[in-house]
């Protein structure tokens, strides 16, 4: 084991893990690529460069992602800070002016004492820890081949694939009933039926409706069994209720007769407080979603936690390879953070280079380390990571769905909201008293 600390990538979360990391003593190695090696989006050399929106996200009291980033805030995160200090007025969200922003982290990093700042492409992951690796969505071709090789090819995507996730609360219980096909196993799956009628018409609209078409970097490529549902509604207007809207095996409770097709949702977390469209990956814009996926009965007052989406990505398959201190269980003292893990987002990105930063503090320190508390944001990331199922693993945002919590109980939701923000704000207070950033 080194006595320094090894971070690649100074996105998001190479920047706050190097920041970290620094800050409580620990020499650190920064590598970062840009600008002698570029990246399809990124346009500086500068740290911490928001690629596309220069929103940080919604900072609206008590909403999921308020709660992040006031966990973060608690944490001395770098780039909260600097997103709060380079704020421009945004309503509820918390946008920036991007160059002040990345200025400022780049200006912290490069003259810190404890880091050592190198412009160069990693091309071989250093065998000796610790080691972080946060080289984001964009990961350099040759780093991404020697990743492949560490975990195994079939644990590393290049794309990803996101169904929307809806509020539990939010669905019409009327219309949607618990099944599974051929009453096999438990109802696991809730399942809102539609006539011929409404199908026709959820297809049409479907087929209509705007989408997000690909950046000059992507390609379509679509894996069967990951095509988007607008992709599959043009190859004709029955192939949806043949695929993944079969009604067969699931009669209706009320009638007792099998639909014409049917969506089926499957539970997100324990909790039942969140489900997830089945095969409704999509290129749909999120106007759209919210506006033809509420087309479905059962869902007409759905409130999306996450909607789908489908982008080019580079991550990895988190819960078969890592622990919940977000280091490879077949090699200790190596880590991942950021959009690499399967979080998605520029704040999910930078929690993430927290967290892996102060867990390999701990091991070089030799002090204790313990995961967040699920019931904070950054331990319901984590917990997602590294509890969910590792087949067909998808990225995830901050949201409710993901708070594994009594409050979620609670039907007001402002009231729920708030005991959970309440909640989740003084545990990570409590949990970051240990780990202290020493007074210089
Ligand atoms: C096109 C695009 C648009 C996005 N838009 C948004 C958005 O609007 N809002 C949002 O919240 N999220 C967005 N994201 C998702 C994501 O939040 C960001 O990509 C975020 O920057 C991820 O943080 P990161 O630190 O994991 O990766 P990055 O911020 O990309 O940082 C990774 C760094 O590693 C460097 N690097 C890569 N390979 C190597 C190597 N071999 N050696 C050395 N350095 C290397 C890169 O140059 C880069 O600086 C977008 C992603 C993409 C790809």
């Amino acid at each position: 084991m080194k006595d320094f600390l090894t971070i690649i990538g100074a996105g998001l979360a190479g920047s706050e893990a190097a920041w970290q990391a620094a800050e409580r003593g620990v020499q650190v190695v920064l590598y970062e690529m840009r600008p002698v090696t570029r990246t399809p989006v990124h346009k500086t050399g500068n740290c911490a460069e928001l690629v596309c929106s220069n929103s940080l996200g919604n900072n609206l009291a008590h909403s999921a992602p308020f709660i992040l980033k006031e966990e973060l805030r608690s944490l001395n995160s770098i780039v909260i800070a600097s997103g709060d200090k380079n704020s421009v007025p945004a309503g509820s969200a918390l946008a920036v002016d991007r160059d002040l922003f990345s200025q400022e982290i780049t200006s912290k990093l490069s003259n810190h004492p404890n880091i050592t700042f190198k412009q160069e492409e990693v091309v071989e992951i250093p065998q000796e820890g610790p080691v972080i690796i946060a080289t984001g969505p964009l990961t350099s071709p040759r780093l991404s081949e020697q990743i492949s090789k560490l975990i195994g090819q079939e644990y590393l995507y290049f794309y990803d694939a996101l169904s929307p996730i809806v509020d539990a609360d939010s669905i019409d219980y009327d219309k949607a009933f618990f099944a599974s096909r051929y009453d096999k196993g438990d109802a696991d799956y809730l399942n809102c039926p539609m006539n011929a009628d409404q199908y026709y018409e959820f297809v049409r609209e479907l087929k209509a409706s705007e989408k997000v078409s690909f950046a000059s970097f992507e390609k379509a490529i679509y894996f069967e069994g990951c095509m988007p549902i607008e992709v599959l509604a043009e190859r004709g207007d029955r192939t949806l209720a043949f695929g993944p809207l079969k009604p067969v095996g699931l009669p209706v409770p009320k009638t007792g007769r099998i639909a014409h097709a049917v969506v089926q949702l499957r539970r997100e977390n324990r909790e039942s407080s969140a489900y997830n469209l089945v095969g409704f990956q999509t290129k749909l814009t999120y106007p759209e979603q919210k506006r033809v996926f509420s087309m479905i009965p059962g869902l007409e007052n759905a409130e999306f936690f996450r909607f789908g989406a489908i982008h080019r990505n580079t991550y990895i398959n988190s819960p078969s390879l890592l622990n919940n201190e977000l280091e490879l269980r077949s090699r200790p003292g190596t880590y991942f953070a950021g959009q690499i893990t399967g979080v998605e987002g520029y704040v999910e990105s930078s929690a993430m280079g927290l967290l892996a930063s102060l867990s390999a503090v701990a091991k070089l320190t030799g002090s204790h380390y313990v995961a967040p508390p699920v019931d904070t944001a950054l331990g319901a990331l984590i917990n997602y990571l590294t509890t969910s199922r590792s087949k067909g693993f998808q990225p995830m945002n901050i949201n409710f769905g993901l708070f594994w919590v009594q409050e979620m109980r609670i039907r007001d939701k402002k009231l729920r909201n708030q005991k959970i923000a309440i909640n989740a704000i003084e545990k990570i207070k409590l949990w970051s008293e240990g780990h202290p950033i020493p007074v210089h």
